[in-house]
């Protein structure tokens, strides 16, 4: 089994190495990846950083070339490099610049893939499928590059995609990963948990589910961590952000628009409720639930004072809901 893994990260490392050579070496490459990332701001630097590279658009040409290099059909197909269908072989990926996804330890585990443009048509982006080295669950892109900034600033800015760590990293904040598009697990949490207490989460501005993520965020609260969140400009996420401003007028706007979670959310439903009485009873049960995931009594104590006075609703009724959630966990 160890060797069987081993074999998989051989593959990925190729295909690592030839999605890079065709981006930089190759025509094609060099005039539709190449330029898209050139485009997209990105540097020669910050490209070969984070080993990005090009998929040709081709039905086999990462097959065949992997295949004559001596790779197993087996461990491509387990990577899902390539798609085994009736006999015929084809490449996962075709015609899209690539994001090697890397282990905590440098190691390729699998690829992201963008198409070129805004094709509504194909999806925007595909992934790898899990395998034996790669469970989406347990990644956070961008890590193995964040790593020792996290621990350094105490602090993990968390965003949603690939070019949102990529562009932030180049503007200058390294302490950035990304769940890649997928609900956060608590197995990533802890990966994060382990370099620092405090995660910052940056939502695109474009978001209609902003209300969706707040779920997800009391799985950060529930393993002891300070959680902040930022929201940027209507139609900017942080990647379009942080393309269009200094390192000076990114770190400003971050620390004057990071807000504490509760508070956040306590103010977004309090606004939303207000002429509603039974909307603003669920919201602070709701409210209330967030502030139980907490581990830490004090800091639950001081939450509830707050939230009490952004909510305009007595302590006691607050205290004694917060009794009542606690009753039914034990
Ligand atoms: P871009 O700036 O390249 O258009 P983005 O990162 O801003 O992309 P979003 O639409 O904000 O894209 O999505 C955030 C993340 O969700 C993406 O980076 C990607 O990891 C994931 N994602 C988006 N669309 C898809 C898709 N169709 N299939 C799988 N994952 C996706
Ligand atoms: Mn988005
Ligand atoms: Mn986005
Ligand atoms: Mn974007």
């Amino acid at each position: 089994r160890a060797d069987e893994r081993e074999s998989l990260y051989l593959v990925s490392e190729f295909a690592n190495t030839y999605f890079q050579n065709v981006l930089h070496k190759t025509d094609q490459g060099k005039a539709i990846g190449l330029s898209y990332f050139k485009e997209r701001g990105f540097t020669e630097d910050t490209i070969k950083k984070f080993q990005l590279g090009y998929a040709l658009d081709e039905w086999q040409a990462f097959t065949d070339e992997a295949l004559k290099k001596g790779y197993n059909i087996e461990f491509l197909e387990k990577t899902g490099l390539t798609i085994v269908k009736e006999n015929k072989r084809f490449d996962r990926f075709k015609g899209r610049v690539m994001f090697p996804i890397h282990s905590m330890s440098g190691r390729i585990l699998g690829f992201g893939g963008r198409i070129l443009g805004n094709d509504k048509k194909a999806a925007k982006y595909l992934n790898s499928p899990e395998s034996d080295i790669y469970h989406k669950s347990k990644v956070l892109y961008g890590l193995y590059f964040a790593k020792q900034t996290i621990a350094k600033q105490d602090n993990c800015y968390l965003v949603e995609g690939y070019t949102d760590v990529i562009q932030f990293y180049q503007t200058g904040i390294k302490n950035v990963v990304s769940s890649s598009g997928t609900a956060l697990t608590p197995e990533q949490i802890r990966l994060i948990n382990r370099l620092t207490n405090n995660i910052t989460v940056l939502f695109d501005g474009d978001e209609a589910g902003i209300r969706a993520s707040l779920r997800g965020i009391d799985l950060i609260l529930e393993q002891g961590m300070n959680v902040k969140v930022c929201m940027f400009p209507d139609g900017e996420d942080p990647d379009s952000f942080a393309k269009s401003n200094t390192l000076t007028d990114l770190s400003d706007y971050l620390t004057e628009h990071a807000k504490d979670f509760i508070q956040f959310k306590a103010s977004l439903l309090a606004r939303e409720s207000k002429n509603d009485p039974i909307k603003k009873a669920e919201t602070i049960r709701d409210i209330v639930n967030s502030i139980s995931k907490i581990p830490d009594q004090i800091k639950r104590e001081v939450y509830i004072q707050e939230c009490s006075k952004i909510m305009d609703i007595s302590e006691e009724v607050l205290f004694s809901t917060l009794a009542q959630i606690h009753k039914k966990d034990y």
